[in-house]
């Protein structure tokens, strides 16, 4: 059991992911969780934020799941792989909340991210909420680690207009060791996409030591650029900012004398993902 005390107040308008939070739906029966999670009708969300600039295209609202059977070493959530440390919300109070933002996110180009966590955790959840979204108007996004993409129906994937794929590094063993899961699923859900012609947008964490090896970075930008239907990657530098997370909730942090990529280092890889004739930043 973890024993940090959970916010006072809780509120899920979050000034930035990086708040921890823990405990927050413990008091939900198991019963109605499992209820909630096969209908849909409720989720768990860690936190809600506004203004993101840098969770899909244009301004948006972000939502951030909790649950997350993965297991990354550099994960700067980890507050999120818990379910029950999220605050329980129904879909219609998540709905009314995005109804309010409906106007401004058509000005700013933005719309809506589902984050994480891994979202597809509560798939039902996130359809409910997509399919919402879309009928008032606004653009839907989720950021996943693909793993969970076979959940969603042909149908259900058009309530989502584009997907933030996390792809962690391309070696069938390292992969294991990264997040403990296969990649074997999270190729499969890119290729089920690329047949379907869903706008992607590849995020890759470049981390020193762990996911810098210049071929593995090759594969993942040959298979990337195979796909056809990658509009851009995203190279993001591995940084501590979670690594607060991982000791409150005494959890074995394993990065700790890693440090943040240098410019040049992120440049390189970018510049990998560039000459296979994909926009890289
Ligand atoms: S998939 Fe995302 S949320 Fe889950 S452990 Fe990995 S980095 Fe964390």
């Amino acid at each position: 059991m973890i024993e940090t005390k959970p916010l006072k107040n809780p509120s899920l308008e979050a000034k930035s992911p990086f708040e921890l939070r823990v405990n927050l739906g413990r008091d939900i029966p198991e019963s109605d969780v499992r209820t909630a999670l096969a209908n849909g009708s409720m989720g768990f969300l860690h936190s809600f934020t506004t203004g993101s600039t840098v969770d899909g295209p244009g301004v948006r609202v972000v939502a951030w799941t909790t649950g997350c059977h993965w297991r990354c070493l550099y994960c700067h959530n980890p507050d999120t792989w818990t379910m029950s440390n999220g605050i329980p919300v129904t879909v219609a109070s998540a709905i009314e909340e995005l109804r309010k933002y409906r106007y401004g996110l058509k000005i700013m180009s933005g719309g809506f991210t589902l984050s994480g966590g891994e979202p597809l955790m509560q798939d039902r959840f996130a359809v409910k909420l997509f399919t919402a979204a879309q009928l008032l108007g606004i653009h839907t996004a989720v950021e996943t680690n693909g793993s969970l993409g076979s959940r969603l129906t042909d149908a259900e994937l058009e309530t989502i207009d584009l997907v933030l794929l996390g792809i962690k590094t391309w070696d069938a063993k390292r992969h294991r060791q990264l997040t403990g899961m296969e990649i074997g699923p999270v190729l499969d859900f890119a290729r089920r996409l690329a047949a379907r012609r869903k706008p992607v947008w590849v995020r890759f964490v470049l981390v020193p030591g762990l996911t810098d090896d210049a071929k593995d970075i090759a594969q993942i930008a040959n298979f990337t650029a195979s796909l056809g239907n990658v509009e851009r990657v995203e190279v993001l530098p591995f940084h501590q900012m979670g690594r607060f997370k991982w000791k409150e909730l005494k959890l074995n942090y394993t990065l700790n004398d890693v440090k943040p990529p240098t410019i040049d280092a992120v440049e390189v890889a970018c510049a990998q993902f560039r000459n296979e004739g994909l926009k890289a930043y």
